[in-house]
Parts: structure tokens; sequence; C-alpha cells
């Protein structure tokens, strides 16, 4: 009988090339991409799908939400300059597979969801699969104060604006990943805080990603 899970030579070959489409277009981190080569994103995909999971584009995963695209994650990735061991908030669990990534990468992840169908869904999923992270149901535009501050915060929903209480929930030297912008596209903005607290920003590129809800995003009506 075939396992649930199956993680084939086959699948192992298709995220190989997924991983050479990801060099092409300029992910040069290699923890990232033994990372992106490590996770089976057709897990997260249903069977009828497979040839959906390495292909470098996002996808439904219900909730009318998605599953970030590879060269998205593998940047937003790169962007964190992730170390092992770094406490890293992520804002918008989803389907879960960037939290993964950052696991692979051996962070410490704290990861917020808003919608409580997709939050109970990926904390049980990633359970299953054998990734630990710290999940929470709630508002992720206003952090997670709780276990504040965090070297890393990755936003991975587009914001109208640069909310504060994620700047000030970063640790000094720590980065801020995340797309600003209207609802069609938004600029991919890290923020880093020096050993002062002071702030600086630097812009790469332009995204397109499902809106950031709550206080600090954008209003559901
Ligand atoms: N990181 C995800 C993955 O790997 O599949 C992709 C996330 S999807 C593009 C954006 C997610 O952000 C959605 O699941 C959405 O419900 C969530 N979201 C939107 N606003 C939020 C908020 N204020 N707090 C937490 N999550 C939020």
């Amino acid at each position: 009988m075939m396992h649930m899970f199956e993680d084939s030579y086959r699948h192992k070959g298709m995220r190989r090339n997924l991983v050479k489409i990801l060099i092409d277009k300029g992910i040069t981190d290699q923890a990232v991409l033994k990372a992106i080569q490590s996770v089976p994103r057709h897990y997260f995909f249903d069977k009828a799908f497979l040839e959906h999971a390495y292909q470098d584009k996002a996808f439904p995963i219900g909730e009318g939400q998605t599953i970030s695209q590879p060269y998205t994650v593998a940047k937003q990735s790169e962007l964190l300059e992730i170390k092992p061991g770094d406490k890293v908030l992520e804002i918008g669990t989803g389907s879960g597979y960037q939290c993964c990534i950052l696991l692979e990468m051996q962070a410490k992840v704290y990861t917020i969801e808003y919608n409580k169908v997709l939050y109970r869904h990926s904390k049980l999923f990633l359970q299953k699969l054998g990734y630990r992270a710290n999940f929470h149901l709630g508002d992720g535009s206003q952090g997670w104060p709780t276990f504040a501050p965090y070297d890393k915060i990755i936003v991975t929903a587009g914001a109208p604006n640069l909310p504060n209480a994620l700047i000030e929930q970063l640790k000094p030297n720590g980065k801020l990943v995340i797309p600003v912008g209207n609802e069609t596209h938004q600029e991919m903005l890290r923020i880093s805080k020096d050993v002062n607290g002071k702030i600086t920003s630097e812009s790469h590129d332009y995204f397109k990603f499902v809106p950031l809800l709550g206080k600090f995003g954008w209003s559901e009506n």
C-alpha cells in the first residue's frame, strides 16, 4: 500500500528542477535552496494537483487563500538571512509551507493565522509531518507580543502600510520582510533595526499577495 505521504525519486527529481528554476531566478542562499529541496511541497496539494506542486506558481488552498509561489517563499527567506536558532515570527501561516522552510533552516518559528479553518488545518498537518512550531490563531498585523522580541519577522500577506507594532517587536539587529502596497501589487520591503534601534528600509521588487487583514491591515468589508 502506498503511504499517505509518499516522497518518491520522481518527486525529489521534480524538486531538483524547481531548485534549478529558483537559482536561474537569482536565489543564491544555499540554506534556502537546501530547504526547498527538503520540504515535499506536494504534501500540501491534493493528489489530483501533483503536477502543480513543483511549478513556480502560487496555488489555491481553500478559504480564498493561497500557498505562496516558491520563488516568493525563497526570496522572502533569503532576505531574512536566517541563522540557525533565530527566533522568527511568521504572519500568515496559510498552508504551513513557508513555516516548514523556516524550520528546515533551523529557525524557531512562531506563526500566526487569522483564518480559523487554515489555523486548525495547518497546525494539525505540520504535527503529522513532524514539524514543530508555535501556532496562534489571531491578528498578526499586531504581531505576537507574548513572545516578542524576534530576530526576524516575515509577513506573507500584502499590507497597506508598515505596522509599527511589528517594528517594535523586532530585536536590535533584527529584520522584518513585508510586502507593502495596494491590492494589486506590493513592494517587498526589508526593514532592518540596528543595535541602537535605528530603522532602515530597502526595496526588493514587486509581488502580488492576498491582503493582510486585521487592525493594521485592510478592512474586511
Ligand atoms: N505563508 C503561507 C504559506 O506558506 O502557505 C502563505 C500565506 S497566504 C499568501 C496569506 C495568509 O495570511 C492567509 O492564510 C491569510 O488568511 C493570512 N492572513 C491575512 N491577514 C492576517 C492577519 N492579520 N494575521 C494573520 N494572518 C493573516
